[in-house]
C-alpha cells in the first residue's frame, strides 16, 4: 500500500463566480470517491481519489481523513507531510488555516490549528511514560530562497543533511511551544512575518510556499533514548499558469521558479509511488529546495497527504483541470 493519500477538495463558488458566471458548477459528485468534471467545452472527465471532499465538507472531515493519522505518528516519531496544491484562489490556504489562524470558530479552524491541537493531545495520552518536547519553525521558499519567518534577518537558510537527525534548515529558529493557544499565537506572528516581507519584496503569498514544521522529540525518561518525529505542513504557492506572451521580468522568473519547484515535487511523489512496488529508484529530491526540506518527511516510512484545491466553477475549469492530473499522478 502506497503512503502517500491524495485527496481533492472543492470550495463553494465565491460570490464573484456566481455573479459573473452563474451557477455554474462543474463538479458532478458521484460519491465519496469519485466525480465527474465538466469542463468549459461540455467534454466529462472522470476521477478517483482517497477521498472527495465537496462544497459543504467540514473543515473536520478534511482533518480526520487526511491529517489526523499524521499528526498521531508524528507523536510516535514517524515524520510526515500534508500539502495543499492548487491554482490562487482555490482553498489553499483556508483548508490549512481557516479565515485567520487565530479563528476561534473551530468549525473553520483548519488543518494547522487542528494540528497543534492534535499533538498535544496525543502527548497527553501517553502522559507519564513519556516525555515529549514540540519544537515549531515557520519558512518561505521564494525564487528557490529560504526565509525564516520567525526571524527575517535570517533571509538565505541552508539546508543540509546529517546521518543522526535527517535534513535540517541551517541556524533555523525552533521555538518551543507548550500548548495549542501558544503555538497559534506564534504560528501567527510568522503569518505576520510574511505580510511583512511581502510589502518589502512587494510580492504575493500566492507567489511563495510556505512550510510549517513541528518537532516532536520523544525522550524516554529511562532510557535516555531521544527519538524525533517532524509533522511538516506546506501550503504551496499558486499552480496557475503564467500566460506565456505577456508575463515579463520578475513575474516571469517567479512563474518558472515555481513552475520547476512544482514539477519536481511531481516529480519525487511518483518516483516513490511507482517505488513503492520494492524496486529501488532515484528519487530527485535535489532538484528544488522544496523537496530537498521535504526529503525526510516525504517517502521512506514518512506518511504523505496531498490535498488538491479547485475551485468549482466553470471558468477555472482549465487550472482544476491541471490541478486533479497534478493529484492523479501523485497516486
Ligand atoms: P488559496 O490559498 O488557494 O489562494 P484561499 O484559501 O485564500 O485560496 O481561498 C480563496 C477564498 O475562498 C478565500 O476568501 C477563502 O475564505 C474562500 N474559501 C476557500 N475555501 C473555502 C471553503 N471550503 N469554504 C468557504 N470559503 C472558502
Ligand atoms: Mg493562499
Amino acid at each position: 500500500m502506497s503512503n502517500i493519500t491524495v485527496c481533492s477538495r472543492f470550495r463553494p463558488l465565491s460570490s464573484k463566480e456566481k455573479i459573473n458566471h452563474g451557477d455554474n458548477v462543474c463538479v458532478h459528485g458521484i460519491d465519496a470517491e469519485t466525480f465527474v468534471f465538466k469542463d468549459e467545452k461540455e467534454e466529462n472527465f472522470s476521477f478517483s481519489f482517497d477521498r472527495v471532499f465537496y462544497e459543504k465538507s467540514e473543515q473536520a472531515e478534511v482533518y480526520e481523513f487526511l491529517a489526523l493519522p499524521i499528526v498521531r505518528d508524528a507523536v510516535n516519531a514517524i515524520n510526515g507531510t500534508i500539502i495543499t496544491y492548487g491554482q490562487t484562489g482555490a482553498g489553499k490556504t483556508y483548508s490549512m488555516e481557516g479565515p485567520s489562524v487565530l479563528e476561534c470558530d473551530e468549525k473553520k479552524q483548519g488543518l494547522l490549528q487542528k494540528a497543534a491541537n492534535g499533538l498535544f493531545e496525543c502527548i497527553k495520552s501517553t502522559e507519564g511514560a513519556v516525555k515529549h518536547t514540540i519544537k515549531l519553525s515557520m519558512v518561505e521558499i521564494y525564487m528557490e530562497k529560504v526565509r525564516d519567518l520567525f526571524d527575517l534577518s535570517k533571509d538565505n537558510i541552508q539546508i543540509k543533511e546529517s546521518r543522526v537527525q535527517g535534513i535540517l534548515l541551517s541556524d533555523v529558529t525552533e521555538i518551543a511551544i507548550f500548548d495549542p493557544a501558544e503555538a497559534l499565537q506564534i504560528l501567527s506572528s510568522g503569518i505576520a512575518n510574511r505580510a511583512v516581507g511581502e510589502t518589502q519584496m512587494n510580492m504575493a503569498s500566492s507567489r511563495s510556499h510556505c512550510i510549517y514544521i513541528f518537532t516532536v522529540q520523544q525522550g524516554l525518561a529511562k532510557e535516555k533514548r531521544v527519538k524525533c518525529g517532524k509533522l511538516v505542513l506546506v501550503d504551496l504557492a499558486g499552480s496557475e499558469k503564467v500566460e506565456k506572451t505577456g508575463a515579463e521580468g520578475r513575474v516571469l522568473e517567479e512563474a518558472k521558479s515555481i513552475n520547476r519547484s512544482l514539477s519536481a515535487l511531481g516529480n519525487v511523489i511518483n518516483a516513490l509511488t511507482c517505488g513503492s512496488s520494492g524496486k529501488a529508484n532515484y528519487i530527485p529530491y535535489r532538484d528544488s529546495k522544496l523537496t530537498r526540506i521535504l526529503q525526510d518527511a516525504l517517502g521512506g516510512n514518512s506518511r504523505t497527504a496531498l490535498l488538491c484545491c479547485c475551485s468549482p466553477s466553470s471558468s477555472n475549469a482549465p487550472e482544476s483541470l491541471s490541478t486533479l492530473r497534478f493529484g492523479t499522478r501523485a497516486q
